[in-house]
């Protein structure tokens, strides 16, 4: 019926999220109905599952009603084969983070990467972007580049350990935006030398993973910086750049966007931006 929603998250590991209490609270606000619970597949007692179970998991969703799903580590490749159809975004990055169920169709969208562009827009909006800086070229670099580039990012270069990762990541980027827009990085120091920015996608720098992505000298007090990891909010690069006077976008923002974005897609309502971030603070 008309204003209520049941949704979930389906995805490792997912004890902790924070995503059915910002997706309820905002349900809440804009008075409906609506529920939103975890399917975790690493459970205590043996009855989590893994990728072979996901076409049973969506099954299982539909049997039960549910008008959504957002999707995450280690199902968010897994699941696109077993959709109906995909949003540009999703199918440019060959990931989906958001399943809208209706009508006996699933449509996969991603909203990390329309997320991470709503967050640059809003947090460094005059930001100079002629040179960017991208280290880390996983599934959250690879969702973050064409976020970048969406918005507006003249070249980007990609920087990652793994040299295999940094190259395929500029060639699926480089698909949709032309060679001239982007480039593997291996002189990490020589390429900052001249950025307007950096954006950290590794997992340098959350709980368990202690540390800076890139040298501290690096981090010029001219550069913009931007970090998608957000436990903990503040993390190494981030306080180290607000030290050097560096403008910053921490991780927070693209978590609560890409939340924004599947709001929107599940319920077809704007959600309150502004107000999913004050709630987020306080979780
Ligand atoms: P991933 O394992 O797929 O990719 C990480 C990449 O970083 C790998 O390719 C690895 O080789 C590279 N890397 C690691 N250390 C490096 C270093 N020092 N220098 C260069 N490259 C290095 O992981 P992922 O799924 O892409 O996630 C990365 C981080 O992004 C995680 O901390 C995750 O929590 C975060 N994330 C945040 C959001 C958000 O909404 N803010 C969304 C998605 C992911």
């Amino acid at each position: 019926s008309i204003g209520s929603f049941s949704l979930g998250l389906v995805g490792g590991g997912i004890a902790r999220s924070l995503t059915p209490a910002m997706q309820e609270r905002e349900g809440r606000e804009q008075g409906l109905a609506l529920t939103y619970r975890l399917v975790d597949a690493e459970r205590p007692d043996g009855r989590g599952f893994g990728v072979d179970d996901l076409p049973e998991v969506l099954t299982g969703a539909e049997r039960f009603g549910l008008d959504g799903l957002n999707v995450t580590h280690p199902f968010k490749q897994a699941v696109v084969p077993l959709l109906d159809d995909l949003s540009e975004a999703a199918a440019d990055l060959g990931a989906v983070n958001t399943v809208v169920l209706r009508d006996g169709k699933r449509v996969g969208h991603n909203t990390d990467t329309t997320g991470y562009a709503a967050a640059l827009a809003a947090g460094l909006p005059d930001a100079p972007r002629d040179r960017v800086v991208l280290v880390g070229a996983g599934g959250a670099g690879v969702a973050v580049g064409y976020g970048l580039l969406a918005e507006g990012v003249g070249r980007l270069g990609v920087h990652d350990v793994d040299a295999d990762r940094a190259h395929a990541c500029v060639v699926r980027l480089a698909k949709r935006y032309g060679d001239h827009a982007v480039e593997v990085v291996t002189d990490l120091p020589g390429a900052l030398a001249g950025a307007d920015g950096l954006v950290n996608a590794t997992p340098v720098g959350m709980h368990g993973h202690a540390g800076l992505p890139v040298p501290a000298e690096l981090v010029r007090g001219d550069l913009w910086v931007s970090d998608v990891v957000y436990f903990p909010l503040e993390t190494e690069l981030v306080a180290l750049a607000r030290s050097r006077g560096c403008r910053v976008l921490p991780g927070g923002a693209m978590a609560v966007q890409q939340a924004v974005g599947a709001f929107e897609l599940f319920t077809g309502r704007p959600a309150d931006a502004e107000r999913m971030q004050r709630h987020f603070r306080e979780l």
